[in-house]
């Protein structure tokens, strides 16, 4: 391994260089550059466009005209282009490396649905365009819809909603809906305590009181603490399946049926619907409403990628108080968009209301229909068993490591769960993960769910290959190893990011969003 390669490079030069942390002149390391805010390096009298000062006309502005310069930084063109490129480089994406934030299924977004989105025919419709010019992306948001209908086994769908948790509101709604249309209003809705945070804050936001639910200890839903607590008062339950300990809620049925017996409605949070996709239809258990994130489980990009879209599935009980619009395809063929004033034709007299403006996320639709195209039934279905073999091999990789709490609870499905029990006194969550940034991985979820003290979730989906699977076990088995012994360098931890560790809570609690000279 010593001997010198042909361009007489030995590893002992490497030694004789000067520390890698020692301080450049420009501050840049290497392909690492150091990048000011554009109110540092732009001036207000810079442009990057050069326009003739507008001769006559006369000023409409009515007295509101600006009596000082605006003051915003200029660039010249070429000056902006790297002042953004150099900030891009500085973002950690999924197409860089792993993400292993649970409960978000980052997995890869494949390039051939970024082709279907760009034709033009689907990219370039205007949403007040008349329907007879866009019969064809009409089309595809209705073969969407019966996608989604069919993997879920459910009645109808609402495809308007644009994010998870968006859509949990238009399921909340359609719920009090239903209730006030039999003129039974019910103040409560139940959530267990291994509920995701937009669960309970969904509730609240549609005005109903949030009763927590214990959880059991192998981390399911408390079934008998659940039946205790049904009556007469409960709108019904949001339930995550599989739950954010990465487990299957086994009594689903079971809690259906008693929710739905006691007069309530099951909301179940399908966010981690990529573990079960093809394999479990959650209208068979017995589910009233339940979002489905396209940008978890059908690929399409997550935030700063792309906006999200959380189609909203509806059993027979709950869809006639869908929300508008809806696609519908009547006996001739043709794909209608309904809307107000077509509604009662389509006998959608009940509906609450709107969740949007338009009809939702059009460039989400085509890229998940791409997406289930692409991969047939069959192979959604491979979809669900990898990302749960995924993560079962992460769990079982680490378990002797990283205490896992619910491993003796059966396989995982999903994402990995684990805990901070073991730990050297003083080491934390946060410093194994700040560790993770310096290997070159964006930290996994951490802190959720909070039933598990210092949890981490991990969730590799099954876009990720056994070699990429066994460098990032490699790194967080180091990182482990690290904070049961006590490493104090991982306190120090990131060292090799752009920047060290900032004061997140005083970045969370007093943000500066505006930039003012010299702060
Ligand atoms: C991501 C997620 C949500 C919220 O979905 P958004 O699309 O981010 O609004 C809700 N519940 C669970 C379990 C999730 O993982």
């Amino acid at each position: 391994m010593n001997a010198p390669n042909k361009s007489g490079w030995k590893p002992e030069m490497d030694a004789a260089l000067p520390d890698a942390a020692a301080p450049t002149h420009t501050g840049n390391r290497a392909l690492m550059l150091e990048e000011k805010l554009i109110f540092e390096i732009g001036s207000s009298d810079t442009t990057g466009v050069d326009l003739p000062v507008a001769k006559g006309g006369t000023n409409r502005l009515g007295g509101m005209e600006r009596s000082a310069p605006i003051g915003l930084p200029g660039l010249s063109e070429p000056e902006a282009v790297r002042h953004y490129t150099r900030l891009s480089r500085q973002n950690y994406a999924i197409d860089l490396g792993l993400f292993p934030l649970g409960s978000c299924t980052m997995k890869h977004n494949p390039r051939l649905n970024e082709k279907v989105a760009r034709m033009p025919g689907f990219a370039d419709v205007h949403p007040l365009q008349p329907q007879e010019t866009v019969r064809g992306a009409l089309g595809v948001i209705n073969e969407l819809a019966q996608w989604l209908i069919d993997l879920t086994g459910m009645h109808g769908v609402a495809m308007s909603p644009k994010a998870g948790a968006h859509g949990e509101l238009c399921g909340i709604l359609c719920i009090r809906a239903a209730l006030d249309a039999r003129g039974d209003p019910r103040e409560v809705i139940l959530v267990p305590e291994s509920a995701h945070g937009t669960n309970p804050a969904t509730a609240a936001f549609a005005g109903y009181r949030v009763e927590n639910i214990p959880a059991t200890a192998e981390g399911r839903v408390d079934l008998a603490a659940l039946k205790a607590r049904l009556g007469p008062d409960v709108a019904g339950v949001m339930i995550t399946n599989p739950n954010t300990c990465g487990l299957f809620e086994r009594d689903m049925k079971a809690i259906s049926d008693a929710v739905h017996a006691a007069g309530g409605y099951v909301y179940c949070d399908g966010a981690n619907f990529n573990a079960i996709v093809g394999r479990v239809r959650p209208g068979d258990l017995g589910v009233d409403a339940m979002h489905i994130n396209l940008h978890k489980t059908f690929s399409t990009p997550h935030g700063g990628g792309g906006p999200g879209s959380g189609p909203v599935v509806l059993s027979e009980a709950l869809s006639p108080f869908g929300p508008l619009p809806f696609t519908a395809r009547t006996e001739d063929g043709v794909v209608h968009l309904v809307e107000e004033e077509g509604a009662e034709e389509f006998g959608h007299t009940q509906g609450f209301g709107r969740m949007t403006a338009f009809h939702g996320q059009m460039g989400m639709f085509t890229r998940a229909l791409a997406y289930i195209l692409s991969h047939g039934a069959d192979g959604l279905r491979q979809v669900a068993e990898d990302a749960v073999l995924n993560a079962n091999y992460v769990l079982r990789s680490c378990e002797d490591l990283l205490h896992a709490p619910y491993a003796a609870s059966g396989p995982c499905m999903h994402e990995a769960l684990f805990g901070d029990e073991g730990f050297a006194d003083g080491f934390t969550t946060l410093d194994l993960a700040k560790a993770l940034i310096d290997e070159g991985y964006h930290p996994m979820t951490m802190y959720f769910p909070l039933v598990v003290h210092g949890a981490m979730l991990v969730e590799p989906t099954e876009t990720e290959s056994k070699a990429a699977l066994d460098q990032f076990i490699g790194a967080l088995r180091s990182v482990a190893e690290r904070a049961r012994a006590g490493d104090p360098a991982l306190k120090q931890a990131p060292i090799h990011a752009p920047r060290r560790r900032l004061d997140e809570t005083l970045a969370a609690r007093k943000p500066v969003l505006a930039w003012s000279e010299g702060e």
